[in-house]
């Protein structure tokens, strides 16, 4: 059984603990660096993302989290989680710590008023042929993407809403509460691959 640990700082880390439960994975919640001891992959979830880096650095997460991702450890970044992955952000404030890992220009709420929150069947290839119908709560745009940087999903419109570069995952929306465990099953498929 891959052992995943999600960060559970603050956010939406309950959800995606008991849809990893319902996939047969070990989730471990994860809030101390001992947390992270045998642990296959890790998921950063929606929340918060400049209260979650604050409380990495706080909790001794943040270097810990950044060894892991160079000794190849898959992560996967959810909205908040997908800015803490990104090189770059376009409003990243004064000492908000990151990852900045991932290949990618993110933009934070970048979806604007009217349609700071809304839920869409996306096409999402690396899934299967059914649409993954999923939802967008204040989340982020990517702006650009690295040439090793895998586009897994966009809007209609071109907007890049999921992506992969080798064992990073990232996704704009929140896969964990739509019932579709198929984001997760993705996730653990990469964790298994590195693993052997
Ligand atoms: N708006 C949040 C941020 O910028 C992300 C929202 C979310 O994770 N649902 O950190």
């Amino acid at each position: 059984t891959p052992r995943i640990g999600v960060l559970a700082l603050q956010g939406d880390f309950e959800a995606h603990i008991k849809m990893l439960q319902g996939l047969g994975a070990d989730a471990q919640a994860v809030r101390l660096p001992r947390h992270l001891d045998e642990i296959d992959g890790i998921i950063l979830p929606g929340g918060e993302s400049t209260t979650i880096g604050k409380l990495m650095i706080a909790y001794d997460l943040h270097e810990v989290l950044q060894r892991k991702i160079r000794e190849g450890v898959p992560m996967w970044g959810t909205c908040a989680g997908l800015i803490l992955l990104a090189k770059e952000t376009d409003n990243a404030l004064a000492g908000q710590p990151l990852l900045a890992s991932m290949d990618i220009r993110v933009r934070r709420n970048a979806f604007g008023s009217q349609r700071e929150s809304f839920e869409t069947d996306l096409s999402v290839p690396a899934l299967g042929e059914a649409p993954f119908h999923t939802f967008f709560i204040r989340g982020p745009q990517v702006d650009q993407v690295g040439p090793e940087v895998e586009v897994l999903a966009t809007l209609d419109d071109g907007t890049i809403v999921a992506v992969r570069e080798g064992p990073l995952l990232g996704t704009a929306f929140h896969p964990e509460v739509s019932g579709d465990t198929r984001f997760h099953q993705y996730f653990l498929r990469i964790v298994q691959s590195v693993k052997r």
